[in-house]
């Protein structure tokens, strides 16, 4: 690899430009130090919003930027586009998928979670998780093309295999894809088609516990729960899907005839513990100390959702706002060495509450003491989201967008692209 110019600083090889990555370059500015950003993708993704492009009412680009233009005004930061297979910590140098190695003084692995099928990797061509722009524009094409299928067949049985379509999953993405896509079957498609009621789509939210959104209060469990019944959604709480195909979906001992299956069950850390031959916790997290390294090599940090670290005994959750605070204190973290002062002390973490959306009118905000749900809390969540977004076109696009479709009952992002690549379509 050819050397970069500011070479002879303290170089500190960032992987992964997500939440944690991105908060610790920033937090990094002006630092004088050399740094390498390297993403196996050129853009940074808002995965907040990535159900709203999977059904149809976000585009791509209103929900993800170029990471180099993100960072233009950074001529300390190099952007690499680059997949990255390993690290050689005796040799303090990063590995690449090309063969190319990028040597690091300071290392700083953020590199997110994805999928996990709980031992049924087989199970992710039929169905789908939701994590990258691909997967929500697979699953926004999967919905689509089950719609026109179910208008275009003949055969009763084969048009309501179309139209029935199951969410695994009842956490906060599984709840929202299934808000949504109510909101689509019952609002928006219904004056679009001829032959099929749109209206009669089964969706069914498949949870194998005991109750829809788990880690939010009781109360707004019911209220999500009530608040997709009404709006046509089957919630099977305590149901365990055992086998899934291109054809069915089992859950327990019943086979329901299904097209379209979502996966938003599982999560398993990226193989960063493996790259490192360090301990990991269940889900693959990488265990770190206080202040974020690795146990006995503190040239290494491990932010974000593939690490785990704990604050007052319990475990920092996998959320967008746990990994900027982890970005931003290893920022800090770094800085201090650079400048030979104190160490901060152990990383706090903040919990800013859960929120999650049911669709149009409806939603939960569990801030602890503060519940809210209805109208209010969409209004609210509404406005969180748009303020998190990264810059003012896309925080204009989204709010016209979102207007829009509330006052024209239209979602806009309709198109059906791309070749299907895990099945043939
Ligand atoms: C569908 C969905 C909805 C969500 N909704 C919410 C929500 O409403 N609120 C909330 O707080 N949180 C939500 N989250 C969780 C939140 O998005 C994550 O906690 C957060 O993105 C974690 O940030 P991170 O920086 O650790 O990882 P990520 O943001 O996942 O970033 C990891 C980066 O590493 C890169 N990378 C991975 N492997 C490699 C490799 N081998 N080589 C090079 N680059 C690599 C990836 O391309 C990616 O850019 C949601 C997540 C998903 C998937």
């Amino acid at each position: 690899m050819t050397q970069s110019p500011a070479a002879a600083k303290h170089r500190v090889v960032v992987v992964g430009a997500g939440f944690a990555g991105l908060y610790l370059v920033q937090g990094l500015k002006g630092a004088g130090c050399a740094i390498t950003l390297i993403d196996q993708r050129n853009h940074h993704l808002f995965q907040p919003l990535l159900y709203q492009v999977a059904t149809t009412l976000l585009s791509t680009s209103e929900i993800a930027w170029p990471i180099r233009r993100v960072l233009r005004d950074r001529p300390d930061v190099e952007t690499l586009l680059a997949r990255v297979t390993g690290i050689d910590r005796a040799g303090g140098q990063v590995l690449l998928e090309t063969g190319d190695r990028v040597p690091f003084d300071t290392l700083v692995l953020a590199t997110g979670a994805r999928h996990a099928y709980f031992g049924h990797d087989e199970w992710e061509a039929d169905a789908p998780g939701l994590k990258t722009l691909e997967d929500a524009t697979t699953i926004r094409r999967r919905l689509l093309l089950a719609f026109e299928r179910a208008e275009l067949t003949l055969d009763a049985a084969e048009r309501d295999a179309n139209l029935t379509f199951a969410i695994i999953g009842g956490g906060p993405t599984g709840v929202e894809l299934a808000g949504i896509l109510a909101d689509l079957a019952h609002r928006v498609l219904p004056r679009e088609f001829r032959r099929i009621d749109t209206r009669t789509a089964r969706i069914m939210l498949i949870e194998a516990g005991p109750r829809v959104l788990p880690v939010f209060a009781q109360s707004l469990s019911d209220y999500a729960a009530a608040a997709l019944q009404r709006r046509g959604v089957q919630v099977l709480t305590g149901r365990p899907v055992t086998a899934i195909s291109d054809r069915q979906v089992t859950i327990g001992d019943e086979a329901v005839p299904c097209r379209t299956v979502i996966w938003a069950a599982g999560v398993q850390a990226s193989p960063a513990a493996e790259w490192l031959g360090a301990e990991a916790d269940r889900a693959g997290r990488v265990m770190v100390d206080a202040d974020l390294t690795l146990p006995g090599d503190p040239r290494i940090f491990v932010l974000g959702d593939t690490a785990h670290v704990e604050v007052d005994g319990k475990p920092v959750p996998g959320l967008a706002p746990a990994a900027k605070q982890q970005g931003q204190y290893a920022a800090a973290a770094i800085r201090a060495r650079l400048a030979g002062k104190p160490a901060p002390g152990p990383f706090r973490y903040a919990h800013q509450g859960n929120l999650a959306t049911i669709g149009r009118n409806a939603a939960v905000i569990d801030f602890g003491r503060i519940r809210l749900t209805g109208w209010l809390a969409w209004w609210i969540w509404g406005v969180a989201h748009v303020y998190f977004l990264i810059g003012v076109r896309s925080r204009l696009a989204v709010a016209i967008n979102w207007l829009w479709s509330f006052l024209s009952r239209q979602n806009p992002a309709r198109l059906i692209t791309q070749k299907e690549t895990a099945r043939r379509d």
